[in-house]
């Protein structure tokens, strides 16, 4: 591996071994507070727990960006507790049952404390020949953490409400691939302390506003309140996308390894076509790899953004991945390079002049 990915790995390894179930996304917050100088930085919080970084110079001109990646990732509740002692799960975010059966299931307590258990499933064995060839569903799914009754769970304060998150440790495979569960979003995340570190002590001539959001998963709600607060001129999503370079995938035209891909459309935000020009003219200017590309399903916290403050200049730079929204996702490293020297010389060049010229409407 080259050595000059060294800081982007060590980042999603932090951020994707973390549980951060949306609504629970605290320990994310923790990590990107230790991860900036706060000689440079400060930060603030919306209501909702989402947190907003700037630089404590910043220019009181110039134009406003906001720049967010969702913190949360997707996962289970407890719903019920069978007598038996095993846990009936609701579901947080977009999950196909089939990807998480028969992996490791991690429970939290009403304490906090941390439970380790399988998802559990009937053994092919002894499966009943017509449901073999069916897709299980979420009312199929279970999680077994080794109790014997209903009691038993209650007495490790267990109950109705309790987080369970997926599994997956970090790895690397050949050829500069990233691993991990939780990929979507904290490659966005690690993406976005990578740039917050490039030019936290730089003098730029706009006001940036570094934002981890809450609630993508499940309504791109951290989105919705943080753009409140901020009232920025262009606001940018920094999301993972589900790529088509494998077996059986429908046709498309992301995959791992071409860059970073500037999404033009997606079913809720028709991105800001003066925007998408002005990042190719900057990418071809700096010899970044980056593509456009159309998305054939999902959306991102820029369905949101968008409405900001009688409307914003609204893009998503997306970070294609593998098996999203299950327990290992893969990622490019230099994808999320690309990101982050796009970002990185967005906000360099981009100034009052440059925004009217390439971005306003006039
Ligand atoms: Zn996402």
């Amino acid at each position: 591996m080259s050595n000059n990915y060294q800081s982007l790995v060590n980042k999603v390894k932090k951020y994707c071994s973390i549980d951060g179930l949306s609504r629970y996304e605290e320990a994310v917050v923790d990590e990107l507070k230790k991860s900036v100088d706060s000689k440079s930085m400060n930060y603030e919080r919306d209501g909702l727990g989402s947190i907003i970084f700037s630089q404590n110079n910043k220019p009181s001109t110039g134009p406003i960006i906001q720049i967010a990646a969702h913190m949360d990732e997707v996962g289970f509740i407890v719903q019920d507790i069978t007598d038996k002692g095993q846990l009936i799960l609701s579901m947080i975010g977009g999950i196909w049952p089939l990807t998480v059966i028969g992996t490791k299931a991690v429970v939290y307590n009403a304490k906090g404390q941390k439970y380790e258990g399988v998802f559990g499933h009937t053994s092919i064995h002894i499966l009943e020949i017509e449901k073999r060839n069916k897709v299980p569903e979420l009312k199929d799914l279970y999680v077994d953490l080794g109790f014997n009754s209903k009691k038993e769970v209650q007495d490790n304060f267990i109950e109705v409400g309790s987080r369970v998150c997926l599994s997956g440790d970090f790895f690397q495979m050949n050829n500069d691939y990233v691993v991990a569960k939780a990929m979507d979003n904290r490659a966005g995340v690690a993406v976005l302390e990578e740039v917050m570190q490039r030019v936290q002590n730089k003098k730029l001539n706009n006001q940036v506003y570094f934002v981890g959001t809450v609630q993508e998963e499940v309504g791109t709600r951290g989105a919705k309140t943080s753009i409140q607060k901020i009232k920025p001129n262009i606001a940018i999503a920094l999301d993972t996308c589900a790529s088509h370079d494998t077996h059986q995938a429908i046709k498309g035209i992301q995959e791992l390894g071409k860059g970073a891909a500037l999404r033009i459309k997606d079913m809720g935000t028709l991105m800001d076509p003066k925007l998408i020009d002005y990042l190719m003219k900057i990418a071809k200017e700096c010899n970044i790899p980056v593509y456009k590309y159309v998305a054939q399903g999902g959306g991102t916290d820029a369905a949101e953004l968008q409405y900001g403050n009688g409307g914003v200049a609204t893009i998503t730079i997306s970070l294609p991945q593998r098996y999203l929204h299950s327990p290992l996702g893969v990622c490019h490293l230099k994808d999320l390079k690309a990101a982050a020297d796009l970002l990185e010389q967005l906000l360099l060049k981009l100034d009052e002049a440059e925004f009217n010229k390439y971005i306003k409407y006039n």
